[in-house]
This record gives structure tokens, sequence and C-alpha cells, in this order.
């Protein structure tokens, strides 16, 4: 059997915002339809990771690494990244220790970046005056040039998928926090990624819309999407995750099989997080 291509590999990432040092050489890597939980407290620069695989931060150092990475995974079976779903695209690497890159060449890498790797955000960030099936077929159809006609019946799939096909004209004011969020998870799935990152996705809903959330995410898992979540759901973590990383003051503590880091931590800062949450 072929060894398990990581979809993502992370060398080395450091960034600073002026004198504060949030990332210190951080490696990560994600096989294909695994799941890697970040975990760790606030301020350990979780969310610097995410942004930094989407492009929205950019790295002072390290590299960032999605897709393929050879060309026996890129033609193997089931090799999608979810679940045959997804076409894979060649791997693609943002080197950011080489800072001679022109910023042009540099906005052209995280163009293709954003087309490997898409967000779902703490706060939907859904567009307010756009309905429901706007803010999912904008990024399809006006940023990846794909036939709207196309767009629209997958969007309109995804939709009824999290049982939102009656919410499809609605703006997102007149949904409730779960189900702008299952919005902002469907326009992540319909960009087709090879990989999904969740920023605390379920951090700013009510109690009682938590669990629809992370039963569509669990789903998604099952499927065999390849994905980074960011939570402080440490339950879902152990039912969902293949790794826990612990992450604190911008470093990887410990990491390992969920089971193992949550259950049974080695490291005392990762044994007192986990005792205040679980
Ligand atoms: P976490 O997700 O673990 O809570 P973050 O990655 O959000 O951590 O933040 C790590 C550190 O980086 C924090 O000290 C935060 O204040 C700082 N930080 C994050 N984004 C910015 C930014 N755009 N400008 C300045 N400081 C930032």
């Amino acid at each position: 059997m072929l060894p398990i291509e990581p979809v993502l590999q992370v060398r080395g990432l450091s960034k600073s915002f002026g004198a504060n040092t949030v990332l210190r050489g951080i490696d990560l890597a994600v096989p294909r339809g695994k799941v890697v939980a970040l975990i760790g407290p606030s301020g350990s620069g979780k969310t610097t990771i995410l942004r930094s695989l989407n492009g929205l931060e950019l790295p002072d150092a390290g590299s960032v690494t999605v897709g393929a990475q050879s060309s026996s995974a890129a033609a193997g079976p089931g090799s999608g990244g979810g679940s045959g779903v997804v076409p894979e695209l060649p791997a693609l690497t943002l080197d950011f220790n080489d800072a001679s890159v022109p910023k042009k060449v540099r906005a052209k890498e995280v163009a293709a970046l954003r087309d490997r790797s898409a967000m779902v955000f703490q706060h939907y960030n859904l567009f307010p005056h756009m309905t429901v099936l706007q803010n999912v077929i904008e990024g399809p159809v006006q940023v990846q040039k794909r036939p709207r006609a196309q767009v629209v019946a997958e969007a309109e799939s995804l939709l009824a998928r999290v049982g939102l096909a009656d919410k499809r004209d609605a703006h997102p004011f007149e949904l409730s926090g779960g189900q702008q969020q299952r919005v902002g998870i469907v326009r992540a799935l319909a960009l087709k990624p090879q990989l999904l990152l969740f920023d605390e996705p379920t951090s700013a809903l009510d109690p009682e819309l938590v669990d629809d959330v992370l039963a569509v995410i669990k789903e998604l898992a099952e499927e065999g999407w390849t994905m980074v979540i960011v939570t402080h759901e440490l339950a879902f973590a152990r039912q969902t995750a293949d790794e826990v990383v612990f992450m604190d003051g911008g470093v990887v503590v410990e990491r390992g099989p969920a089971s193992q880091v949550l259950r049974n931590p080695q490291e005392e800062r990762t044994q007192a997080f986990v005792r205040r949450l679980l």
C-alpha cells in the first residue's frame, strides 16, 4: 500500500506582530482524509496558524504546502480531498523563507492557496447584503470562474444536505447563528478545497445551536475531508479528530492521537489545560 500522502505540510512557521512573537517554528502535517484539532489557551497562536494556511496572514518564515505531493497519490483511487468528490490539485508550496519573492508573485501564490484551502470563520463572515445562495456561489463563480448553473446546482444540493434548502433566498440576518454557520460551511465546501479550515466554528453560538453545527463537521470528517479545526470543544475533538495538537506560547507543546493527548497528556501544561476544559 502507498503511504498516506500529506495534504498539508507546514514547516518552521514563524510570525511576529511587531515585538510580539506569535508563532515560533511550527511544524504540522495532515494526511489525506485526516482531521487535526488545534487546541490551547487563548493567544497561543492557533488562529494565526489557520490564517497563514489561507493566506490571510503572511508568515515571516517557514513554508506551507497544500495539495497532492506525488503523482502516484494524485492518480490513486479515492484520493480526492473529500471522498473522491474533490479532484486533487498538484502541491503548491509557499516558501516564506525567501524574502525576495515579489509582491505580485506572492499575491498569485496566495490566490492559488485559497483555491486549495477554505476557511470557516468563528463569526461566519457572510456578506450581509447577499442571499444565502449568493453567499455560497460568490467564490466559485467570481473567483474560480466556474459555470454559474453548475455552481448553483451544487450549492442547492449542499444547502439541502445541511437542512437549509428553504433558506436559499434568505439573508443572513434572517437566520440563527447555527444556520449562518451551516451556510459558512457550505460556502467553504462549494469551493471544493483540498483542505477545510475551521476557526472555533461554534464558539460564537448559543449552547443549544452548537450540536447541529458539530454534527455537520463530524459528518464531513467521516466522509473523508481533510480538516484542521481550532476548537475549545474538547469532547468534540476527542470524537472527531485523528490527531490533537496542543499549543502554548507559539510552540507545539504536545501532539498525538486524540485519545492520548486528551485522556492521558504527558506534558504538565497540557494536563492543566485539558483538566480545566474536559
Ligand atoms: P489563539 O487563536 O490561540 O487565541 P491568535 O493566533 O489569535 O491566538 O493570537 C496570537 C497572538 O497574536 C495574540 O497575542 C494576538 O493578540 C496576536 N495577534 C493576532 N493577530 C494579530 C494582528 N493582526 N495584529 C497584532 N497582533 C495580533
